[in-house]
């Protein structure tokens, strides 16, 4: 009974438009003939994605990653930035290519964003700045890294990467900071094939759309060295039909992370994370943490992957374990490790079928009562 399903099934799925709708919108881009830089799909695409987060300035660029790189640029931020180690890798890139160095604070063990009460102590005359990530659609305590970064002169920067369509106490998520920023790549909730933006919550000397054009200003010559940086018009227009779905994805995705909850809760050996803040979840991530002292997350997660169950450790391995950091910066942080080991990413998207959500969990269910 615990073999007999074939097919493989992804941690995601990535959503695509209907293929009718894509080949009628982007035939627009035949009569234009504008390809990228700016155009007619990239303006819509913008006024849209405002619109639907009640943000009045986002700005869209290439990719997350790139997002967060201007993001540090933009503020001018420099010597030390206090970060996470659990988070998808770009996070941490993004501050060493800048030249900036990290500092690893630990994280919550309910819903693994950063601890706050452990920044300040992290805190040095070199630090600028705070780089934080709203992990699997769970937001930071806002609030307090606020208070905090108020209190001692710093710049604030969320990853918003995992948070599209999260708002908090009225406003979008992505409001929060000096700068937000957020990823459309395929395996996120919202995809633009590849993609990001940033939300500038605060005075900047910089033209964003200028940067990321090469620095090329009004008068066609650059002025400042800025990369390339551009959404394509093909990619917009993929955005712009994925947008008018969204909601309709999120919705098949909760009912999905509902029967997940309702098979998996009563388990004894995993738990699931909590939210703190009460907010309506993207459902974008659906995880467990497996109990070390009652089950072992790499034989329930190579069990789930002989059966075609293709869950991930995510994320594992913390980044402050990669690279050549110094010493000091690879220093154990204790709740981080323990949910990077032992903490399963489980297959979600809409299309996920019930009868699927229900054979993962049986494996789960059977492996842990066995193990
Ligand atoms: C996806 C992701 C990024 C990078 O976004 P891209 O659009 O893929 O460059 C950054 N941070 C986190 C937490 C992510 O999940």
């Amino acid at each position: 009974m615990m073999d007999n399903n074939s097919k493989q099934i992804n941690v995601t799925k990535s959503s695509l438009p209907d293929f009718n709708d894509y080949v009628s919108l982007v035939g627009r881009i035949w009569d234009t003939n504008q390809l990228t830089n700016f155009g007619p799909m990239h303006r819509l695409l913008q006024e849209q994605l405002s619109s639907y987060l009640g943000i009045s300035e986002l700005e869209i660029v290439s990719s997350g990653h790139l997002a967060l790189e201007l993001a540090l640029e933009v503020l001018g931020l420099t010597g030390e930035i206090i970060t996470t180690p659990f988070t998808f890798v770009s996070t941490t890139n993004a501050i060493i290519r800048r030249g900036l160095t990290p500092v690893f604070c630990d994280i919550n063990l309910d819903d693994y964003t950063i601890d706050t009460s452990k920044i300040e102590s992290l805190i040095t005359s070199r630090t600028s700045g705070i780089l934080a990530v709203h992990v699997y659609g769970n937001i930071c305590d806002v609030i307090e890294i606020e208070r905090i970064a108020k209190k001692h002169n710093l710049r604030v920067i969320y990853d918003a990467a995992h948070s599209f369509g999260i708002s908090y106490l009225g406003k979008s998520i992505l409001t929060y900071g000096d700068i937000s920023i957020t990823s459309f790549h395929a395996a996120k909730v919202f995809n633009s094939v590849e993609g990001g933006a940033l939300v500038v919550n605060t005075k900047i000397n910089h033209d964003i759309k200028s940067i990321i054009n090469f620095g090329i200003g009004k008068d066609g010559i650059s002025d400042y060295p800025g990369p390339n940086g551009k959404m394509s018009e093909f990619h917009a227009v993929v955005g712009i039909l994925n947008l008018k779905a969204v909601d309709n994805e999120i919705h098949k995705r909760k009912v999905v992370a509902e029967r997940y909850d309702s098979n998996l809760s009563s388990i004894k050996g995993i738990r699931m994370s909590k939210n703190r803040f009460n907010i309506q979840s993207n459902f974008s991530y659906y995880t467990i943490l497996v109990d070390p002292m009652i089950s072992n997350r790499d034989s329930l997660l190579s069990y789930l992957r002989e059966r075609g169950i293709m869950a991930r450790k995510y994320f594992w391995p913390l980044s402050s374990n990669l690279f050549n950091l110094s010493n000091d910066q690879k220093k154990s942080n204790s709740n981080a490790e323990y949910i990077s080991n032992n903490i399963i990413s489980l297959p979600i998207y809409g299309d996920l079928s019930i009868q699927d959500v229900d054979y993962i969990s049986k494996l789960i269910s059977f492996f842990i009562l066995t193990d």
